[in-house]
């Protein structure tokens, strides 16, 4: 049984939990991007696990509307073993979802896994036609020339602000820069792309900003936030554009919960205030 801070923002130890909250997600009129917990796995063994449990998971999802997606880590499927390791999972994986039309998010880890991830996502992006996307994050200071570089593959875009703590060569540090940095890739993507772009943020400022690009863009988009935060905001978005809620499970959910609130002051804020507003 998880305890009750954690059940707010984990769907269950269990796949039957995220079942069954990818079935209320659907009342609501939400769609769910399922990620069953688990990273940083040297021991090859434990990436296939977690490839099987994935691959369960394909035949228990439900059909909703907007349909349930899933959202795998690269090193839970072994990059961290090695990048041919976490292709042939990952390549397991969206072959099975690809016949069911499910589709697959790839979650974005630490600066270097980035072009480890960005390889796979393209070629599998190309094989697939769009089954599949790849998370980017505003925070490191590579990512407009990412998405120059995906700006025509067929996929979609999940841009975040970035959930690892950088150094500073690398990344631009403290809330405005990311902020800014956030705005930028937000306007390249409307003007300078044509891949699906889903706006994974709980801050309402973005949200406006992704909301007029649409409309000056005359194009879609959809929004994503995590279990747990923010929900109202969830539902009211419901009523007039895609929403997805990033809907995690599993055993690992210790690591899932802690890890954030260790990793960065900020977040621990994040998770309080989600305590406290949602
Ligand atoms: P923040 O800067 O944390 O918050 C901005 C503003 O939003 C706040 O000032 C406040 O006005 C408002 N706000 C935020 N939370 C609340 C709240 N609870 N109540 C009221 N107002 C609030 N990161 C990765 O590095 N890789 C990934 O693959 C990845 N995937 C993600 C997938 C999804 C669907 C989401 C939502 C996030 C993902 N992240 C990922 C995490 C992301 O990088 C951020 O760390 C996280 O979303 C917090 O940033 P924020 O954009 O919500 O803005």
């Amino acid at each position: 049984m998880l305890p009750p801070i954690a059940d707010r923002f984990v769907a269950g130890e269990s796949a039957d939990g995220a079942v069954a909250h990818v079935h209320a997600l659907d009342d609501a009129g939400i769609g769910a991007i399922v990620n069953h917990l688990g990273e940083h796995y040297d021991d090859p063994a434990d990436a296939r696990a977690d490839t099987e449990e994935y691959l369960r998971l394909l035949e228990r999802l439900p059909a909703t509307d907007p349909p349930a997606t899933m959202s795998v880590k690269p090193s839970q499927l072994g990059l961290g073993v090695g990048e041919d390791a976490f292709r042939d999972n990952l390549d397991r994986i969206v072959e099975v979802a690809a016949a069911t039309d499910t589709f697959v998010w790839i979650d974005m880890e630490d600066h270097t896994t980035t072009d480890a991830t960005l390889r796979a996502y393209e070629a599998l992006a190309d094989e697939y036609d769009g089954g599949v996307g790849v998370c980017l994050q505003a925070n490191l200071r590579r990512t407009p020339d990412d998405v120059a570089r995906l700006a025509d593959t067929p996929g979609r875009i999940r841009l975040v602000k970035g959930a690892y703590d950088e150094p500073a060569e690398l990344a631009h540090r403290g809330g405005a820069a990311v902020d800014e940095a956030y705005r930028d890739l937000l306007r390249r993507l409307f003007a300078e792309t044509s891949v699906g772009i889903a706006v994974a943020t709980h801050d309402d400022a973005m949200i406006d900003l992704a909301l007029e690009l649409g409309t000056r863009y005359d194009r879609d988009c959809e929004f994503q936030m995590l279990m747990g935060v923010r929900e109202r905001r969830q539902r009211e978005l419901a009523a007039t554009e895609t929403v997805y809620q990033y809907v995690p499970y599993g055993s690992a959910w210790v690591s899932y919960f802690y890890r954030r609130v260790r990793e960065r002051r900020e977040n621990l804020r994040f998770a309080l205030r989600a305590i406290v507003d949602s």
